[in-house]
C-alpha cells in the first residue's frame, strides 16, 4: 500500500473547511432480541442463544419488541426529534455470512424518530449545536472470527467460524445532518458529540452503551471542500470507532488525508475505511454501495409502528433529568467554575463524589479529595478513578473526622494515602498510624513557648501588631508537632502568647 504524506492539520484547515457526519449504532440492553425472543446476555456459548426468526429459516415470523421500540422514541424524545405517528421497517438486501437472513431489518425511508440536535460543550465552553438528521431501529448481526491468520482479518486466515448470538439483538441507529461550521474543531465536535450522546444514552436507562464492548459504535464520514465552496466534497465513511479518543484521531487523520488527495489534484473515492487503533490512520476498505444497491423494500412480515400520541406523551413527561442539565444544576449546587466541572467530568469523579456527598460529607471537601490525593492515585497507576480502593463513604468517614477535629488537612491526606494502601479503613489507618490531632492544649502550649523563644525577631514582630508574621511560628509548631496539631488553634494561642 502506498504511504501518502499528510498534510500539516493546521495546513489542511488553511485551504479547506471539514464537513462530517456521524453515524452512531447503540446495542440496546433489553432482555430479548429485538423480533424474537432470544436471550441478548452477553458471554454464552456460541449459537446458544438462537431461533428460526434470527437464523432467518423459512417460515419463522418476527414480531416487534416493545421495548425496542420504547427505548426508540426515548433516544428520540432526549434528542429533540419528532416521533413518527406511524412507519415501517425496511428490508436492506445484502449478502454477508454473518447475517443469516440475506437482510437486515432496518428502517429506510420511515425512520421513528427525526429532525432533532444535540447539544455538546466543547473543551473552552462554547456550545455547538448538532442537527440530527434520524434515530431508527434496526437489529444487529453475528460475529464472524477468523481463525489461523496472524491479524484476525480474514486476509491470511485458514477458516472463520459464525457466532449467531448477536444477529437480531436491537440496535438504534442515530444519523446527524452534515455537521458544518466546526472549522478546526471538527474532530473535537465529533468527540464532544459522541460523548454527550453516550451520556444521553445512559441517562436513559436504555444501553450501559460501553464503547469498548461494542455497545456503541461510531462511524465518521469526512469530506472537505475548499473555503467559500457551497458544494459538499466526496466522503470517506470510516466505520466501527470504537473510543472517543479514537473518533477524534480519526477525523483528524481523514483531514489531513483528505487535504493531501486534493491538493495533488486526485479525487477523493466514497469507499469506507478501517480505522487502526495503534498509529490513528486510516486504510481502504470497500467501494461504497449507494442505497439503491440495498434494493430496500417495506417489511412484509412486520405490522407498521404506530405509537400513539399519548403513549409518546407519556414517555415525554417521563424523561429523565438530561446529561447536560444536570451538570448544570450540581455545577451551580458546588458553587464551581466551568473549568473545574470539565475537570470532575474529564476525571470520572462526578458520580464517586455524589455517591461520598450522600454518605454525609460537604461537596466541597467530598470534590476535594476525588480530585486531589485519589485522582493524582489514578493518574499515577492509569486506572480509573472509581476503580481506585477506596469507597465513597470511607472518603466521607475522612471528611467526618476532619470536621470533628480529630484530623486536620495534613493528616487526613496520610489517611487517605493508608486506605487507598490497602492499610484499613480510615478509622483503623488513624490507629495503626498513629495519627491524631493533638488537641491538648498544655501540649500545644508548650511547642509554642518554645517557637517563640527559638524566634525572637518574629515574636518582636507580632507583639508590634504585625500579625501576618505569626504564619511562620505555626510552622515552626506544626513542624514540631510533625504536622499533628490544628493549625487554627495553634494560632490562637500564639496570639494569645503575645498580645
Ligand atoms: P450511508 O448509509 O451511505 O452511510 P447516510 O446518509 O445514512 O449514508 O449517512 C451519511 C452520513 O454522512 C450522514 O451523517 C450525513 O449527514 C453525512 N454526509 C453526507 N454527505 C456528506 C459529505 N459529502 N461529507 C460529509 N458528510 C456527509
Ligand atoms: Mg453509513
Ligand atoms: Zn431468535
Amino acid at each position: 500500500m502506498s504511504v501518502i504524506d499528510l498534510v500539516p492539520y493546521d495546513e489542511a484547515l488553511a485551504s479547506y473547511d471539514p464537513v462530517m457526519g456521524l453515524e452512531v449504532h447503540v446495542e440496546l440492553g433489553t432482555a430479548t432480541k429485538m423480533f424474537c425472543g432470544c436471550s441478548t446476555e452477553l458471554g454464552a456459548e456460541p449459537n446458544s442463544q438462537v431461533c428460526p426468526t434470527c437464523l432467518g429459516l423459512p417460515g419463522s415470523l418476527p414480531v416487534v419488541n416493545a421495548i425496542g421500540v420504547e427505548s426508540a422514541i426515548k433516544i428520540g424524545l432526549a434528542l429533540n426529534c419528532e416521533i413518527a405517528e406511524w412507519c415501517r421497517f425496511a428490508r436492506k438486501n445484502y449478502f454477508y455470512p454473518d447475517m443469516p437472513k440475506n437482510f437486515q431489518t432496518s428502517q429506510y425511508d420511515e425512520p421513528i424518530a427525526f429532525n432533532g440536535y444535540l447539544d455538546v460543550t466543547l473543551e473552552d465552553g462554547e456550545v455547538f449545536r448538532v442537527q440530527i438528521e434520524r434515530a431508527h431501529m434496526e437489529e444487529d448481526t453475528g460475529k464472524s472470527s477468523h481463525i489461523g491468520g496472524a491479524t484476525g482479518r480474514i486476509h491470511g486466515a485458514s477458516h472463520s467460524l459464525l457466532d449467531y448470538n448477536r444477529a437480531g439483538i436491537p440496535l438504534i441507529e442515530i444519523v446527524t445532518k452534515p455537521i458544518e461550521g466546526a472549522g478546526s474543531r471538527a474532530p473535537e465536535v465529533a468527540k464532544a458529540y459522541v460523548a454527550e450522546l453516550r451520556e444521553v444514552i445512559k441517562a436513559l436507562g436504555v444501553s450501559e452503551a460501553r464503547m469498548d464492548k461494542g455497545q456503541m459504535r461510531c462511524d465518521v464520514n469526512l469530506s472537505l471542500r475548499p473555503h467559500g465552496r457551497e458544494q459538499f466534497g466526496t466522503r470517506s465513511e470510516t466505520k466501527n470507532v470504537n473510543s472517543l479518543r479514537s473518533v477524534e484521531r480519526a477525523a483528524r487523520f481523514e483531514i489531513r488525508r483528505h487535504a493531501a488527495v486534493l491538493n495533488d489534484g486526485g479525487s477523493i473515492v466514497q469507499e469506507t475505511r478501517h480505522f487502526h487503533e495503534e498509529d490513528g490512520s486510516t486504510t481502504a476498505g470497500r467501494i461504497k454501495d449507494n442505497a439503491e444497491d440495498y434494493r430496500y423494500f417495506p417489511e412484509p412480515d412486520l405490522v407498521p409502528v404506530a405509537p400513539s400520541r399519548e403513549w409518546v406523551d407519556e414517555l415525554r413527561a417521563a424523561l429523565p433529568e438530561m446529561p447536560r442539565v444536570r451538570r448544570d444544576r450540581l455545577q451551580a449546587e458546588w458553587g464551581i467554575s466551568d473549568q473545574e466541572m470539565q475537570s470532575a467530568l474529564n476525571a470520572g469523579a462526578i458520580e464517586p463524589i455524589l455517591d461520598t456527598i450522600a454518605a454525609g460529607a460537604p461537596a466541597d471537601q467530598a470534590r476535594k479529595w476525588w480530585m486531589g490525593e485519589i485522582a493524582r492515585r489514578a493518574n499515577e497507576s492509569g486506572s480509573e478513578l472509581g476503580a481506585q480502593p477506596i469507597t465513597p463513604a470511607q472518603v466521607a468517614r475522612v471528611c467526618a473526622l476532619v470536621a470533628e477535629g480529630a484530623l486536620n488537612d495534613k493528616l487526613a491526606r496520610q489517611v487517605i494515602e493508608g486506605v487507598l494502601d490497602g492499610e484499613g479503613d480510615p478509622d483503623q489507618v488513624v490507629a495503626k498510624r498513629g495519627l491524631a490531632v493533638v488537641s491538648d492544649d498544655s501540649a500545644l502550649r508548650t511547642a509554642v513557648d518554645e517557637a517563640i523563644a527559638a524566634n525572637p525577631g518574629i515574636a518582636d514582630k507580632i507583639r508590634d501588631g504585625k500579625l501576618a508574621a505569626a504564619g511562620a511560628l505555626v510552622g515552626a509548631v506544626m513542624k514540631a508537632t510533625r504536622g499533628q496539631a490544628d493549625a487554627a488553634r495553634v494560632k490562637e494561642l500564639i496570639l494569645e502568647r503575645l498580645s
